[in-house]
């Protein structure tokens, strides 16, 4: 789960890491009233989606006077905002940040992360700060530091000082510097953080150490442990289809192509995607019904999968282990009934109450196409989706 800059930086400040004042509004006024407290006299004013890149795409604003802040947050708010990271389509804008401008003497980036290769979380540090890491690490992996903090230790102050070293830090900063890795790595630790960037990191002319952005990402499986998390969700900021899935315990995710997929299990769905792509076609989706998926989760997945407008096929493939493909079946007909189909539909079942299942489809009496194995049914739905065009 993601949350916005201005929560993530409340959380982290309760954790030691310094940021700049700020205040979150939804409408001018409240802009000017949380300019007003803050006192000034320059702000920056700050779209909250869950994208960065917002800087190039000008949803950064330093202003000069409230005025200026009102004319900012009312150039901001409603608007859709284009980012690197946002896709064509942009974010609709609806908070601003209000923060009192800071004196930048230096731009760093700072970040935590759940690293693969040696599986602990690492610390990534680099003196080239506002600029997207992912493209730095491609032009200049030497300027990437890297840290693995120990599990067994966790956080200690030797870890954050060969940091601040390496980031060209000096005399009273160091201390800075270890208090704010300690208090990013605590937070990342005590709420189960799966991603931490603060980007940038800044040295301020009076040279202080200072969060200019943040971003936190959660690890959904530990949400239970912290419903104060929970409550920072923002649903306006998630994809409608997988939030509507979220909501039916269907594991979806939206891609961008026009097959919709339709299977048991996270393994077979990225074999049949796999397979789809094989065969020339595009899947729209990753869809996991699960194991015990029931009748009514069958339904509801189905129709996720055709609001999607991109649609032009359904795959179906499950395997009935402690499914039955009779239940896969039934689901399946009634949704399509329901829904009224309007593209082709390719189902490959195989194992428990197969035959029940396939008569139930025949039985039926909609148009859909039976498949025996895995490569049978991509090939018969990228050809029923070109035929159909
Ligand atoms: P992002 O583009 O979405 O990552 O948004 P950031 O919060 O990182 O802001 C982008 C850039 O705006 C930063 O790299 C800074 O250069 C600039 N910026 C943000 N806040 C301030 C500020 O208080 N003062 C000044 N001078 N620049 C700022
Ligand atoms: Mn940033």
């Amino acid at each position: 789960m993601n949350i916005h800059e201005y929560q993530a930086k409340e959380l982290l400040s309760q954790f030691g890491v310094k940021v700049p004042k700020g205040a979150v509004a939804y409408t001018a006024e409240e802009a000017v009233a949380a300019a007003r407290r803050l006192g000034g006299p320059r702000f920056v004013v700050k779209a909250q989606i869950h994208a960065g890149g917002r800087g190039k795409a000008g949803g950064v604003r330093l202003v000069h006077s409230e005025k200026e802040v009102a004319e900012a947050a009312s150039a901001l708010l409603g608007k859709k905002l284009v980012t690197a990271q946002t896709g064509p389509e942009g974010r609709e804008v609806k908070r601003v940040y209000v923060e009192e401008a800071s004196e930048i003497a230096r731009e760093l980036y700072l970040g935590l992360v759940v690293d693969r290769a040696s599986g602990r979380v690492t610390l990534v540090a680099s003196t080239e700060g506002g600029v997207e890491v992912e493209e730095l690490a491609v032009r200049a992996p030497e300027k990437i530091l890297k840290a693995p903090i120990d599990p067994a230790t966790g956080i200690q102050p030797f870890y954050a000082r060969n940091i601040a070293f390496g980031l060209g830090l000096s005399g009273g900063q160091i201390d800075g510097a270890v208090r704010f890795v300690t208090g990013l790595y605590r937070a990342f630790h005590d709420l189960d953080a799966a991603l931490a960037e603060i980007n940038p990191l800044v040295v301020t002319e009076g040279g202080d150490l200072l969060a200019l952005d943040a971003k936190l990402a959660f690890d959904d499986n530990a949400l239970f442990r912290h419903p104060e998390i929970r409550e920072l969700r923002d649903e306006d900021e998630e994809d409608p289809l997988e939030l509507e899935a979220s909501r039916h315990a269907l594991s979806y995710v939206k891609l961008d192509g026009d097959i919709g997929c339709m299977v048991n299990g996270a393994g077979l769905a990225m074999a049949t995607m796999d397979i789809i792509k094989l065969y020339g076609g595009r899947p729209a989706n990753f869809l996991d019904v699960g194991g015990g998926a029931t009748r009514e989760r069958v339904a509801a997945a189905f129709k996720l999968i055709l609001r999607d407008p991109h649609v032009e096929g359904i795959l179906v493939n499950i395997f009935g282990g402690i499914m039955r493909c009779d239940v896969i079946a039934e689901g399946i007909v009634g949704a399509a009934r329901e829904v009224s189909l309007r593209v082709p539909l390719v189902v490959r079942l195989q194992g428990t109450n197969v035959e029940l299942g396939q008569e139930a489809l025949k039985q039926s009496g909609l148009p859909i196409v039976t498949a025996e194995d895995l490569a049978d049914a991509a090939e018969k739905v990228v050809r029923a989706v070109k035929e159909a065009r």
